[in-house]
């Protein structure tokens, strides 16, 4: 069930998160984990915060062997209603664009998950590099 947050300043709160799909190829779904989340208004946009730990299972892209690690994750974006805010924000946030009053946390987090998913072992753990 997707999370939707209204765009009100003010507005936090912790959901359960399981993402099971867009997830990027090297993860094992389902991703769940617990999401605490806080949006602060600003002139012309919105700032959320999120932040979630969790532990994940991917396929090492080096040795290709399943592997688990630990992540820990704090972002802040900036919620926009138009393009042109969007732009005008790039260089200091991340900057995404609503349409409407409120707007669906999931697809979000699966983007934060494209960035911040681990792709390999660490040179230790890792298979290929053993050999
Ligand atoms: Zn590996």
């Amino acid at each position: 069930m997707p999370t939707i947050i209204p765009l009100r300043s003010g507005t936090t709160g912790t959901c359960e998160v399981i993402l099971d799909s867009g997830l990027p190829d090297r993860l094992i779904a389902p991703v769940k984990f617990q999401c605490h989340y806080e949006l602060v208004e600003q002139d012309r946009y919105y700032l959320l915060s999120y932040r979630f730990h969790t532990s994940v299972k991917y396929i090492c892209q080096r040795c290709l062997e399943e592997s688990e690690a630990n992540l820990k994750i704090d972002n802040t974006l900036a919620l926009c209603v138009n393009d042109g805010d969007a732009e005008k924000l790039m260089s200091e946030f991340e900057p995404v664009v609503i349409k409407g009053k409120s707007f669906e946390l999931e697809p979000l987090l699966v983007d934060e998950l494209h960035l911040s998913a681990p792709l390999k072992h660490s040179p230790e753990e890792c298979i290929d590099s053993r050999v």
